[in-house]
């Protein structure tokens, strides 16, 4: 067994899992490669590549996953490559990773500036959390996974939306019953849309709400802000343009717009164009033949994808997040 972590987790907790995988294995040997979203690449890929040969991990051995979506995406996409595919398990230990990056098989890397760009699907054969690693975990990087299971609600389950935001301070004091019951009904919502749609034919896609302007927000402040952040204004965004189409009521809109704020997401950017932003949205992957995956809501909890968003809608709701 290999057990893959980054330069931060690793030495919080792989003596830990060393120990227990210990009991079940003679060999264990360790990856260790620099934390961070720039370490995410084919480089870090060949290293690893290399500790698995010179350790003789061979088909029936085991990658462990140990860290955030960064550790998950490049050890998923490392064991699904190595001798043409081997197990790995995934052992999420950022709030993100446990509701959304270790759930639904997608693994892989950036390319140059291409983001997840060279991948596979490559499903994990367990996926364990343990909720008191978020004890270690810094409150920005909590924030962004609210941000994706504040999204997770507001795409198919209205009272799961309202009971995170009803229960804000229980949740951001890590209380654990308060925890394990969110990240329990979120994993099972990622789910459930993966099972049904696992190569994003269709209803994938609605995982994307928040992302068209989310992600071309990401790229254009170069990645200052966190991924879970950008979500937070993308979703804000689709929430605006959604209520200029009369699918929300403006209180739904101040609601959704709460809800982001308890969390401390950002509800806006500074110091950009919105028609810069809006040209970043173009070049997102979601594209299909020239028009935009857009996703809208039609009330809190019943999200559904739309190709008809003009850039003047766009823009608008854009603005709206601009400062
Ligand atoms: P990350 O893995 O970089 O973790 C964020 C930071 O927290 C890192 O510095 C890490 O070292 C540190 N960290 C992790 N766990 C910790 C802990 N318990 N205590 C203290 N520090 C800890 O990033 P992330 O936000 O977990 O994941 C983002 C990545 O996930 C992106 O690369 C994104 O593309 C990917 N992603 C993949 C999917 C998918 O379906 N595969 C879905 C969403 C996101
Ligand atoms: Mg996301």
């Amino acid at each position: 067994m290999c057990i893959v972590s980054d330069s931060t987790v690793a030495p919080l907790y792989a003596d830990q899992v060393k120990a227990e995988l210990l009991k079940v294995t003679d060999h264990v040997c360790q990856f260790t490669f620099p934390a961070g979203e720039a370490y995410k690449n084919l480089d870090t890929v060949q290293d690893l590549f290399q500790c698995l040969i010179e350790n003789g991990l061979d088909r029936k051995s085991l990658v462990v996953a140990l860290g955030g979506g960064v550790t998950g995406d490049l050890s998923g996409f490392g064991a699904a490559a190595y001798l043409r595919g081997i197990d790995f398990i995934q052992i999420p230990t950022t709030l993100l990773a446990q509701v959304d990056s270790s759930v639904g098989g997608k693994t892989g890397v950036d390319f140059r500036q291409f983001k997840n760009m060279v991948g596979a699907f490559h499903q994990p054969r367990l996926v364990y959390m343990n909720m008191a690693t978020l004890q270690s975990l810094p409150k920005r990087e909590f924030g962004c996974g609210m941000g994706e299971i504040l999204k997770t609600g507001l795409i198919c389950d209205e009272e799961f939306f309202r009971f995170v935001c009803k229960n804000q301070s229980e949740i951001s004091k890590l209380d654990l019953s308060m925890l394990s019951r969110m990240i329990r009904r979120c994993c099972e919502i990622k789910a459930g849309v993966v099972e049904r749609d696992p190569k994003e034919q269709g209803e994938r896609a609605l995982l994307n709400l928040g992302h068209t302007v989310g992600h071309a927000v990401e790229k254009m402040k170069n990645f200052q802000l966190l991924h879970g952040q950008c979500v937070g204004v993308g979703l804000i965004a689709a929430a605006y343009l959604s209520m200029q189409r009369g699918l929300l009521t403006e209180e739904e809109y101040e609601e959704i717009r709460k809800g982001c704020h308890s969390y401390n997401l950002p509800l806006s950017v500074d110091s950009l164009n919105a028609g810069d932003v809006l040209a970043a949205t173009k070049k997102d992957k979601k594209m299909e033949a020239g028009h935009i995956k857009f996703i809208l809501m039609d009330g809190i909890g019943k999200s559904f994808i739309d190709k008809t968003v003009t850039d003047e809608e766009l823009l608008q709701a854009i603005r709206e997040i601009l400062v």
